[in-house]
């Protein structure tokens, strides 16, 4: 396994060059491909262009950032100038932004060295990358399952190793639960954290980038590449970010972890209850005191983000609307234009959600759905308050399940939706939410474990993490078509 510090101090060292790791993930990239398909577009020559820069500054014995010359990958709903971004939806088949998303810069400035966009739920909208309006993404340990979503493709190249780490975002799980899927780290950070600039909007109010990574190390040095204000993003927070690599300590003394009650109810399989059971008296070993919280709103959480996510959605989606992006199709008339535009580029499950999103939002429905959605949403967030009252941080499964087969939930929606049940109660109140691997069910499957932390608490969700990670081997396992 190749984490972060391990490869910057091959660099360091002259061990190897960045255009020979480069090299040698570019190959591997291509060897794996074919069968996990986690990436839409590859950018060699961006990536052999870094590399090259990398080389020149050690060469003129600058000092080196920890991400320089370290291959990752971006969710293909960030925008990269002269670099194709479609969101994995048709309707955008032919974009290429003029600009650069704030955090794809930030890591370009680095030195990073970006191999390329992954692949996505069309506009990151599901569960398991199927909603793509282009290929469906393997998971790397079994490659007829998928790998959660809607960043599956980044998940997935994580695990299969076609990069050390990548980019997601996360509406109502996105990143976590493909992390849990394929067994690798992923945090959504605190609503605000992280500017969003360039990111293609879904739903505004939940929106957030964030990193995946193979350990808590190496999600947590991507976090604090990309965190901070940007005044391009007027919900980012104007706050000082913390040195992330201050927290990552091996003893829970002193800490106060509580089990959210309610996850543990029906549809949870029996073999994540155990893992998640188990990783709570390993908690409890290192020193945390655990303790039962009850979040008794937690429940509403899908309904709501099923009204709130659609609604905002629907606003969001107004602009596809073949005049200013991607594809256009001929008609008669404007209006026809437009019609026949949204028809042919947007897939079903984007389609699905702007007819329920315009319908929650309309004069005559707003009331009912809406606006008791956001009090809904309200309840929930005090059921977290009061969490964390009496607790630092918050434990759940990420998902009921692991990952299962692809084309098994595409003809059931809700089905799909109840995927992100425990994840999606974090996006509905702003907080930050972590999961790591805390085990495997009998087929081989990882299973993940979901840490919440208060508002820009990212410190102790690290923390917690790290110490659990580090008495555990469970990151050191790779699946094993990628040998
Ligand atoms: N699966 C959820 C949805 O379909 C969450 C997606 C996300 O976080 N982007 O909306």
């Amino acid at each position: 396994m190749t984490s972060i510090r391990q490869l910057h101090q091959q660099l360091v060292n002259k061990e190897k060059t960045a255009v020979e790791i480069a090299t040698e993930f570019l190959a591997r990239i291509e060897a794996l491909e074919p069968q996990v398909k986690s990436f839409l577009h590859l950018t060699p020559d961006l990536a052999l262009a870094q590399a090259r820069k990398v080389d020149e500054k050690i060469a003129r014995g600058e000092s080196l950032h920890l991400l320089a010359g370290i291959p990752i990958a971006l969710k293909d709903n960030l925008c990269t100038k002269g670099i194709p971004t479609t969101c994995a939806s048709r309707i955008l088949e032919n974009f290429v932004p003029p600009y650069e998303s704030t955090v794809t810069q930030k890591l370009r400035d680095l030195g990073a060295v970006i191999v390329g966009k992954t692949n996505l739920d069309e506009f990151a909208m599901g569960s398991s990358t199927e909603n793509s309006g282009y290929h469906v993404t393997a998971n790397p340990w079994d490659l007829s399952r998928v790998p959660g979503g809607s960043s599956g493709g980044s998940a997935a190249a994580v695990a299969a190793q076609e990069c050390v780490v990548a980019l997601g975002s996360d509406t109502g799980g996105s990143i976590r639960q493909p992390a849990s899927f394929c067994g690798v780290v992923g945090l959504k950070p605190t609503y605000g954290l992280v500017s969003r600039f360039g990111l293609v909007a879904y739903a505004s109010s939940l929106d957030q980038i964030g990193p995946f990574g193979r350990t808590v190390e190496d999600a947590a040095i991507l976090l604090q590449a990309i965190a901070g204000y940007d005044p391009q993003d007027s919900t980012s927070l104007n706050l000082p970010i913390p040195d992330y690599s201050q927290f990552l300590k091996t003893s829970l003394k002193g800490l106060k972890i509580g089990v959210i009650k309610e996850t543990f109810g029906e549809g949870l399989d029996q073999v994540v209850a155990e893992a998640v059971n188990q990783a709570l008296a390993q908690l409890k070993a290192l020193g945390a005191t655990i303790k039962e919280i009850s979040c008794p709103r937690f429940r509403y959480g899908l309904p709501t983000y099923y009204i709130i996510a659609p609604s905002e959605a629907s606003a969001n989606l107004a602009r596809y609307d073949g005049v200013k992006y991607g594809i256009r199709e001929d008609a008669d008339s404007l209006i026809d234009m437009y019609t026949k535009t949204r028809a042919k580029g947007f897939g079903a499950e984007v389609k699905r959600r702007i007819m329920l999103g315009t319908y929650t939002l309309s004069a005559g429905y707003y009331d009912a759905y809406y606006l008791k959605a956001q009090k809904v949403r309200t309840l929930i967030k005090e059921d977290f308050d009061r969490a964390f009252q009496s607790v630092d941080v918050l434990v759940s499964p990420t998902s009921p399940t692991t990952a299962f087969k692809a084309g098994e939930k595409t003809a059931d929606p809700l089905s799909m939706y109840l995927s992100d049940l425990m994840t999606i109660p974090v996006n509905l109140a702003g907080l930050p939410g972590l999961s790591l691997p805390c085990g495997f069910d009998g087929q081989g499957l990882p299973i993940g474990l979901q840490l919440v932390g208060n508002v820009l608490r990212e410190d102790q969700l690290f923390h917690v993490a790290h110490a659990y990670e580090q008495s555990t081997d469970w990151h050191k396992r790779q699946p094993s078509f990628t040998n």
